[in-house]
């Protein structure tokens, strides 16, 4: 479906890889539920769409980063839990509450200042408990206010604790110390809270390469991000994956242009690439405003016909050159991060052109850049 823009640079997210990857999960996990992160526009993937087939695959709940993100998809009709992982203002409490949306809290205050402003109508709203079992990021990290909040809660009905959760730093990593101090720790402090009479219906830590590893522990939730969209969460990882993932994600464009450069001819801004002899040359209409980094020349190849053509010169705003071995045609796809017949330029190699890991890159592919679904 071309219908709804006029550039010649696109996007194509598969959801049956999604699905697949889902249903992979399901079966390696059978008592766990998947929460589908998707977050950041569904890692660049399209939020709504990437939580639609997620639901239709056997994700049962929803996982944002931003009260925002929530509201979009509530606004879209998606009536599926949804769980607001970072901390939203106490006094926007009301809006969370009237849609339904779970929040994430991991300090007392913030619950003393939220009940000032919940609205007797909208009671009891769900929360998460955070804790922090050294991520060092955001949670609640000692026993005392751990005690203290859930002392707190005993004592009030306006909050509902529906869920514990933690977030480990270095799931991706096989050999790992930390992992499992962190799995400890939280596994004590989820005693704890079952000591105070505190029984949240989810407790959960495992992100994509927990989930893959199987953390051990009194868990029934998982927040699948990453390998939901068929990327492998580390190249560690990737080394030996329990079951096959389905990259969903490729980007495509077609040549605007193709010429004749002749020996000692320049090729875009800085001069930086010289033709030796007389060579093909073709211009791709995507550039680093569409969040094909500059850094990715050189370096970056495309496929065309099938065939690997290097990215030559500085990549542009919105366009870039290709060396083509032989005269192409103007019109002819060009594929940037995908499968053309038996050669794939698969996201792990641009995350590494780019020097960054796979989860920046999709994230990164501006809203310039249309998603077609296929
Ligand atoms: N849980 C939390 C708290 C996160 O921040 C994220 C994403 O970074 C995830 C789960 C999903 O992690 P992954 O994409 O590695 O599966």
């Amino acid at each position: 479906d071309r219908h709804h823009f006029y550039r010649d640079t696109w996007a194509e997210i598969d959801l049956d890889k999604i699905s697949r990857n889902i249903k992979s999960f399901k079966k390696h996990l059978p008592d766990h539920k998947i929460m589908a992160v998707v977050k950041a526009n569904g890692y660049g993937h399209g939020a709504y769409q990437i939580a639609l087939e997620a639901l239709d695959s056997g994700a049962e709940l929803l996982a944002v980063a931003i009260l925002d993100e929530a509201l979009a998809l509530r606004r879209q009709g998606i009536s599926a839990p949804i769980l607001v992982m970072n901390r939203i203002r106490p006094e926007y409490v009301n809006l969370a509450a009237e849609n339904e949306i779970s929040l994430t809290v991991f300090q007392k205050e913030w619950l003393l200042e939220a009940e000032t402003y919940l609205k007797e109508s909208v009671r009891p709203i769900n929360i998460h408990l955070k804790l922090d079992t050294g991520m060092g990021r955001v949670g609640i990290k000692e026993e005392s206010e751990l005690l203290e909040i859930s002392s707190y809660m005993k004592q009030t009905a306006v909050f509902h604790i529906e869920g514990v959760f933690t977030h480990f730093a270095t799931a991706d990593e096989w050999e790992s110390e930390l992992f499992e101090e962190q799995r400890k720790r939280f596994i004590n402090h989820i005693g704890l809270l079952h000591e105070t009479g505190v029984k949240p219906t989810y407790i959960h830590s495992a992100n994509s390469a927990a989930g893959i590893r199987k953390v051990k522990g009194p868990f029934n939730l998982v927040r699948l991000g990453i390998s939901m969209y068929g990327l492998a969460p580390s190249l560690e990882l990737k080394e030996s994956l329990p079951f096959p993932l389905e990259e969903a994600f490729s980007l495509h464009s077609e040549l605007i242009h193709v010429k004749k450069l002749l020996p000692g001819d320049t090729v875009s801004y800085g001069a930086t690439y010289t033709a030796k002899e007389e060579e093909w040359v073709g211009t791709l209409p995507i550039g680093y405003a569409d969040g094909w980094q500059r850094r990715l020349s050189p370096g970056a190849s495309v496929l065309i016909r099938g065939e690997r053509m290097p990215i030559i010169g500085r990549i542009c705003m919105d366009q870039c050159m290709v060396k083509l071995p032989f005269k192409v045609d103007v019109g002819e796809r060009a594929t940037l991060i995908g499968t053309q017949n038996a050669n794939k330029i698969q996201m792990d190699e641009v995350a590494h052109l780019a020097k960054t890991i796979n989860y920046e890159i999709p994230c990164l592919i501006s809203s310039r850049v249309p998603r077609v679904y296929v």
